[in-house]
């Protein structure tokens, strides 16, 4: 017993220690880290930071090289200005009073000419280097810069007209590389760093005289916005193919294709909820921008005389003085209204055989006096009065009739930034719509506006996916492990009751044996005296065996061993049990019967041993193996040994007797 106890448990090691026991269930990919559910993860998670690093250093690079380009080109306009400009007449710029000199109009309005055709330039201005207490140090003063304007119109400067006078401090504190500039062109590099804060890019040029001395320093800065905005979209395309990326190695780290596909629902439904999410900020922040354009028309229709607006009907009216002055309060509403696009005033058609979609125009803002002369010359007028115009299609234009209205979404108008259009009717003192006001709108900031919530949502998106997917995971992986667990235990319980069989069975005759007859036979004599049922035992042993052994061979012996085994085995019922008790002995424990009953048992197995043994000839031999049979009754209260006892007296009664017999005292 304690030796199979002994292997039981060796083998239940083995089996918690082998690799294709434990991890993952059969079915899925199989990866170097599959096993380990921890493991897995560590994995997962180091693959996810490698492909972030990798995607930031691209990032890095991607982001230095565009800024070394504006650099580069930052530089090219400083080496441009300092190539261009001439030394005399820098020389001759010292101090304030210089503004009134030919030399410092001529070197403005060079720098001025620079700037105005490069777009992308903030400021540019010449400085001068000066010495300072400190040997090897200097400051510099300025010279000229471009944001100098006469704007008075006198084709002078005055003083209030110059930004930085000549010789005062330049404030080099934030111009890292100037000291380096007396020497060669240089760019700003801090600004790659800080990017996101400054706006430009700055660089250098040294302005040398015949000697090859610094006499000046061109300072150029260059907006950086056009490589803020590209690098914008490169960060959310990194994050995007990052996150996807994660997710594939996530995918490949050890998931069945079924899941794959529940995963796929999952993020299908989470990416649903964000877009019904999206749609509803989009929402929020058009109506924000629908109102507004319709304040502003709303705000323009209550400042127009009704009256006066009737008065507009044809082409011609718009040299009326009553045209001027609304035209120049529309114009007033767009310039102060940063913002507003175009304003303008229409009406339903007056046409005699005009659809309610027609419209006519009444005010252009667009038609203007612009050469001042006072009045609005006929070249002028861009949509005259009573001008066609098709309003089918704009649905709250035509709803404004009645009140005020903005359009549901933003228009586009490429190569202009979208448009929203607000509406408001004018309305005379009975409360009859005379006509409506149009006020377009630009719509820039609802992009920028829809383009930071899309990255904050995709992010999101992104994230929870990537959380629920894992967490997904962790649970089908537990899951995977309990049921193999259950399984393991299934099988050792199976594995315990097949060496439980195995340790009180009789290898040759398939009988219980010996050991199993104590345990048997206590618990039956007991149930035997608590139910007062009977109780009988056949003790059987085979007649003359030393001797068929002796003539037939040990081999053969065991074979008529194993047939008896086989013949008592079939003859019992299910309650009944059969023990090898010796070497050719052999014990039946027949419960709920008497001692007639079990004679009658007993002679059923001698005619049936009788048969199998006639009916085989390597067994019979002139049918000399033959059985005595000693039967017992139990005792009520007898103890088991001596019932046993009994028989056993019987079966040696039955061999004195001259073998082959039952005996029944
Ligand atoms: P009897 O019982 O009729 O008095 O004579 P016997 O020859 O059967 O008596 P005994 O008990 O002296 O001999 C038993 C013999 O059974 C001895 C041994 O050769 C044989 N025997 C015991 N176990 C086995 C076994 O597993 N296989 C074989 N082939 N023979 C066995
Ligand atoms: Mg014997
Ligand atoms: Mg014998």
């Amino acid at each position: 017993m304690p030796e199979t106890e002994e292997k039981l448990e060796s083998k239940k090691k083995t089996i918690h220690r082998n690799p294709e026991n434990s991890g993952i269930k059969a079915g899925s990919f199989h990866f170097p880290w599959r096993g380990a559910k921890s493991r897995l993860w560590t994995n997962f998670v180091l693959v996810s930071v490698s492909i972030f690093v990798v995607l930031s250093l691209m990032y890095l690079v991607a982001r230095h090289l565009l800024f070394s380009e504006l650099s580069q080109r930052a530089v090219g306009v400083a080496l441009a200005t300092a190539s261009g400009v001439d030394l005399e007449d820098l020389d001759r710029i010292r101090t304030a009073e210089d503004i009134d000199k030919p030399e410092y109009v001529r070197v403005q309005s060079f720098l001025k000419r620079i700037s105005d055709s490069n777009q992308d330039v903030v400021c540019l201005c010449m400085i001068r280097p000066v010495p300072t207490n400190v040997s090897g140090r200097v400051r510099y003063v300025y010279v000229a810069d471009d944001k100098t304007k006469d704007l008075n119109g006198n084709d002078r400067f005055e003083r209030d007209e110059v930004r930085h006078l000549p010789g005062a401090l330049f404030n080099d504190s934030s111009h890292g590389s100037l000291n380096k500039a007396r020497y060669h062109p240089v760019a700003d590099t801090n600004s790659y760093f800080q990017s996101l804060r400054h706006v430009q890019i700055s660089a250098y040029s040294p302005i040398k005289d015949a000697r090859g001395d610094t006499v000046a320093v061109v300072s150029v800065g260059i907006s950086s916005d056009s490589v803020r905005k590209r690098l914008a979209h490169f960060q959310i395309s990194t994050l995007a193919v990052w996150a996807l990326l994660s997710v594939l190695a996530f995918f490949f780290s050890g998931i069945t294709r079924k899941r794959w596909v529940g995963y796929l629902f999952v993020s299908a439904i989470i990416l649903v909820l964000f877009t019904f999410l999206y749609m509803v900020a989009r929402r929020a922040i058009i109506s924000e921008i629908r109102y507004h354009a319709m304040g502003v028309a709303i705000a323009t229709a209550a400042g127009i005389d009704p009256e006066e607006v009737n008065g507009i009907r044809k082409a011609e009216d718009a040299g009326k003085a009553s045209y001027f002055r609304i035209q120049a309060f529309m114009q007033r509403i767009a310039d102060t209204n940063m913002d507003v696009r175009y304003v303008y005033i229409m009406r339903k058609s007056t046409k005699a055989d005009a659809k309610a979609t027609d419209y006519e125009y009444v005010v252009d803002e667009a038609t203007f006096d612009q050469n001042g002369n006072g009045a609005i010359d006929p070249e002028e007028v861009g949509n005259p009065p009573g001008a066609y115009y098709d309003a089918s299609s704009f649905p709250q234009l035509l709803a404004a009739w009645y009140q005020p209205a903005a359009d549901l979404d933003v228009t586009p108008d490429p190569p202009y930034p979208d448009l929203m259009s607000g509406y408001a009717p004018i309305k005379d003192k009975h409360g009859h719509t005379v006509a409506l006001v149009g006020v377009d709108v630009i719509a820039e900031v609802v992009g920028r506006k829809l383009l930071a919530i899309r990255t904050v949502i995709l992010i999101v998106y992104l994230t929870l996916t990537l959380l629920t997917i894992a967490v997904l995971q962790l649970y089908f992986q537990k899951r995977a492990l309990l049921e193999e667990r259950d399984e393991l235990i299934s099988e050792l319980e199976k594995s315990r009751e097949r060496y439980k069989l195995l340790s009180i069975t009789d290898e040759l005759t398939k009988l219980y044996n010996q050991r199993h007859f104590g345990d048997q036979l206590t618990e039956e004599t007991h149930r035997a005296l608590r139910y007062g049922h009977p109780l009988s035992l056949l003790l059987m042993d085979i007649d003359d065996f030393k001797l068929y052994n002796d003539t037939h061979g040990h081999a053969a012996g065991d074979m008529v061993l194993e047939e008896l085994g086989r013949v008592i085995k079939q003859e019992l019922r299910a309650s009944d049990s059969a023990y090898r008790y010796g070497g050719e002995e052999f014990i039946i424990l027949l419960p709920e019967t008497d001692a007639e009953q079990a004679v009658s048992v007993a002679d059923r197995l001698r005619k049936d041993w009788r048969e199998t043994a006639l009916s085989r000839e390597e067994i019979d031999n002139a049918g000399r193996v033959t059985l005595s049979i000693g039967i017992a009754a139990y005792n009520p209260g007898e103890d088991p040994a001596e019932f046993v006892k009994r028989a056993d007296g019987n079966m040696y009664t039955a061999k004195r007797l001259g073998k082959d017999r039952i005996v029944f005292a």
